[in-house]
């Protein structure tokens, strides 16, 4: 199968996060850093003041002599890793495999997606940018070594001193004609000392890695040679990794094109919302006790509340009854709705009883295990609860 992989990198991080603290840093050339005097580093420039020569990880002093009108922010770290939190959510909103790399750079696997991956990609930009505000740079392929790759690749094409936004994609099968012209040190495993070793050899492109004998690339990188050759073919089959193995929580939500403030719709919507949560949570053999919803107003102010059930569960009816009671008891009526979500959190195993009489609660499992076989054969929306049919069509 054909994989595809997202790599995401909000375009100058601290930065953008100052701008949205202080608007009036906007476009400027600002950076993020240690004081000057000392031993103060820069953590991170605007794209206005790399257009002027400041680099990350540049001596702040260093900087003030290339740009002696460059302001210095002091960093305000909580507020970084509050903004990274709400976009890894939202990464993880749209994929359960996300494997966060640092403070601003994730991989996401969308291989289940059925949506080409440039759209996907339009698509999370977007998302992230409404939603916090931020902007951010994407790469995608067939693999985490060439997503990445492209991304870095993309991002330095544009010099406009503003943040790059771009979206790179390498289509799959023109893998290794994308790596060839670029610089060795853009590989994974070719450091500056290897690197300047391979220059002197005439050296300096992938492709010319890739084309080494097989002699060379054991005298070059020894036993890593053959994986080294794989690299610059851009083969990588390595998987993305999910950090939690084991989620906190299993949620989904829903932010309406237009706000919606009638109850009934919003209501048939909860539903929906549940049947996607249940199908998740039966899918990792999960359940849990605390049911959640979050409402989120047009002016974007948000009210989560939740409830606590005496069992587990992860049927969709359980899970809708407890989301409908707290929408019924915490809705402002009649104030309009943008974002509708549902949860499930407190999550274990989930346990079932032996029913030797066949009760009621082992029929609503059987039914749903039935309607679960037959989303997984044919797609998630070939089965609709009548009520949950009506709402499309009234919509
Ligand atoms: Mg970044």
């Amino acid at each position: 199968m054909i994989r595809k992989i997202i790599h995401l990198d909000l375009d100058a991080f601290f930065c953008s996060v100052e701008e949205l603290l202080d608007p009036s840093l906007k476009g400027k050339a600002f950076a993020v850093g240690g004081s000057p005097s000392g031993r103060g580093v820069i953590t991170s420039a605007s794209y206005a003041a790399r257009m002027r020569g400041v680099r990350s990880a540049m001596p702040t002093r260093e900087a003030l002599n290339i740009l002696p009108d460059l302001v210095l922010v002091r960093s305000g770290f909580h507020h970084y890793s509050e903004y990274s939190n709400k976009v890894m959510s939202i990464l993880r909103n749209t994929s359960p495999i996300v494997e966060q790399v640092s403070i601003d750079e994730a991989f996401l696997d969308v291989s289940d997606m059925p949506q080409p991956i440039g759209s996907i990609a339009i698509d999370l930009q977007k998302r992230v940018c409404q939603e916090t505000g931020l902007p951010c740079s994407l790469g995608c392929a067939t693999s985490r070594l060439v997503a990445k790759i492209a991304n870095d690749f993309g991002k330095k094409q544009v010099k406009t001193g503003r943040s790059p936004q771009k979206i790179t994609i390498v289509e799959p099968g023109k893998e290794e004609e994308f790596l060839a012209p670029l610089d060795i040190q853009a590989l994974w495993g070719v450091g500056p000392k290897t690197a300047a070793h391979l220059r002197q050899r005439g050296i300096t492109t992938i492709g010319n890695l890739a084309a080494l004998s097989d002699a060379d690339l054991k005298n070059y990188f020894g036993q890593h040679g053959e994986s080294m050759r794989r690299r610059a073919k851009g083969i990588d089959n390595s998987p993305i990794y999910s950090e939690s193995g084991d989620p906190k929580s299993v949620s989904n939500e829903m932010t309406f094109h237009d706000d919606q403030d009638d109850k009934e719709g919003l209501i048939k919507i909860l539903h929906s919302l549940s049947e996607k949560v249940g199908f998740r949570l039966r899918k990792a053999e999960l359940a849990g006790s605390v049911v959640q919803i979050k409402i989120r107003y047009s002016d974007f102010s948000t009210y989560t509340r939740q409830t606590s059930m005496k069992e587990c569960t992860n049927l969709d009816q359980e899970i809708f009854n407890e989301a409908q009671n707290l929408f019924i008891k915490h809705w402002q009526s009649g104030r309009p709705v943008r974002l509708l979500g549902v949860g499930v959190t407190n999550l274990d195993k989930p346990h079932r009883q032996l029913s030797l009489w066949g009760n009621d609660e082992s029929k609503k499992e059987d039914l749903t295990k039935a309607v679960d076989d037959l989303r997984d054969r044919f797609g998630k929306d070939i089965i609709k609860r009548a009520d949950t049919l009506k709402t499309k069509k009234q919509s």
